[in-house]
């Protein structure tokens, strides 16, 4: 039988989708800014094919989750969709050995390498101007806060203020990568629409999991 986890699992995900949802508008307006404006309407559209593949099946953990990100990156396309199936491919990855439960560290070793994997595939770092100027400061609190002995729900929610904090920031910089490159200048004053949207998904599921 499938274990609390997976029910958490699935809940996280329409928590983020009504997050996503909601900003739809003004994801696209921040994309437009400098790149195509289909960031929230791809983010939605990813994350509710993600929802559909996570309500079918999935007795463990992982396996909802590499589900739920190839869902994502087929349906959400573009580079958010295509990056955010492989965050959720290397988290699964990073929980797929049996056995294990799911300790607050065990957690964290996992989104620490589904964020490697973003960096890797995207060719991205800190200060490029992407989804992962919010992602690595909130891995790093998240990992501070754990360390440190806090349960998991109030770490995440506590990173989670940590990668709003840090995508606002971005808006300080210049594009380095992807479709926004060439129109840098432009985007200057605004927040990278990808962060903003991950800022918005953790703390959605930062709810979840603290409730
Ligand atoms: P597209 O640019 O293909 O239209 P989206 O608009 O959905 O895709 O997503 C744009 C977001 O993707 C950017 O705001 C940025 O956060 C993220 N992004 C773009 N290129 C990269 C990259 N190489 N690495 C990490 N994130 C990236
Ligand atoms: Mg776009
Ligand atoms: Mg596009």
């Amino acid at each position: 039988a499938a274990g609390p986890e997976v029910d958490l699992a699935r809940a996280v995900l329409v928590a983020m989708l009504a997050a996503v949802s909601e900003a739809e508008a003004e994801l696209g307006r921040l994309d437009a800014i400098a790149g195509d404006g289909d960031h929230g309407s791809g983010m939605t559209r990813g994350l509710r094919a993600a929802v559909e593949a996570a309500t079918s099946g999935h007795s463990d953990l992982s396996s909802l989750l590499r589900a739920a990100g190839a869902a994502w990156s087929d349906k959400g396309g573009g580079t958010s969709g295509a990056l955010w199936g492989v965050l959720l491919g290397g988290v699964a990855d990073g929980l797929a050995a049996d056995g294990q439960g799911y300790s607050a560290s065990r957690i964290v070793a996992a989104v620490s390498l589904g964020c490697d994997r973003v960096a890797e595939v995207g060719h991205a770092s800190v200060g490029d101007k992407t989804m992962l100027d919010a992602f690595v400061p909130f891995v790093d609190a998240l990992r501070a806060a754990v360390d440190s002995g806090a349960p998991l729900g109030a770490a995440w929610s506590g990173a989670a203020q940590v990668a709003t904090e840090a995508a606002a920031a971005t808006a300080d910089l210049r594009p380095r990568l992807g479709r926004a490159r060439p129109l840098a200048e432009r985007s200057l004053g605004s927040p990278d629409p990808g962060a903003v949207s991950l800022a918005l998904c953790l703390n959605a599921a930062g709810s979840v999991l603290a409730a």
